[in-house]
C-alpha cells in the first residue's frame, strides 16, 4: 500500500465523519437543489485543504455534485433552485450557488439578475477566493 492510498483512505474516513453533521445541516436534502430522497454525497468545495474541513463541505445530489465539480451544465433550468440556496446562511452553500450562477450568467439573464441581488457574506467571498 502506498502512502497516497493511506492518505486517501484517511481523508475518506474524515469526510464520512462529517456525514452525520451534514445530514443534520441539510435535513437530508441536497443543499443546492433541495432534492430529497436521492443519495447525497459529500462534496468538498475546491481547493480542498490537506485536512478535510467541514466548512468547505456540501451535501449534494449527483447532478449538483457533478456540475458544481465542473461537468457541463445540461439543464440550466435545473439551477433555478439556486433562487433559494443562494440565500443560504451556510457560507459554503452560498459559495456553491454563486459558482454555478457565475457560470450561467453569461448566457442566462435570470442568473445574472440573481447574482446582482444577492449579498455575499465575507466568509462566502473568501471561499470563492476571487480578487
Ligand atoms: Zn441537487
Amino acid at each position: 500500500m502506498t502512502k497516497g492510498y493511506d492518505r486517501n483512505q484517511q481523508r475518506h474516513r474524515a469526510l464520512n465523519l462529517f456525514g452525520k453533521d451534514l445530514t443534520r445541516r441539510s435535513h437530508s436534502k441536497c443543499e443546492l437543489c433541495g432534492t430529497a430522497g436521492e443519495p447525497l454525497a459529500v462534496f468538498e468545495y475546491p481547493p480542498a485543504p490537506a485536512e478535510p474541513d467541514f466548512g468547505r463541505c456540501l451535501f449534494l445530489c449527483r447532478r449538483c455534485s457533478d456540475e458544481l465539480g465542473g461537468a457541463a451544465i445540461e439543464q440550466p433550468e435545473h439551477w433555478r433552485c439556486l433562487n433559494n440556496s443562494v440565500w443560504s446562511d451556510v457560507p459554503v452553500v452560498q459559495a456553491g450557488a454563486v459558482t454555478i450562477l457565475r457560470r450561467l450568467s453569461a448566457e442566462h439573464p435570470w442568473a445574472k439578475e440573481l447574482l446582482n441581488q444577492v449579498f455575499l457574506e465575507a466568509e462566502t467571498e473568501s471561499l470563492l477566493g476571487d480578487p
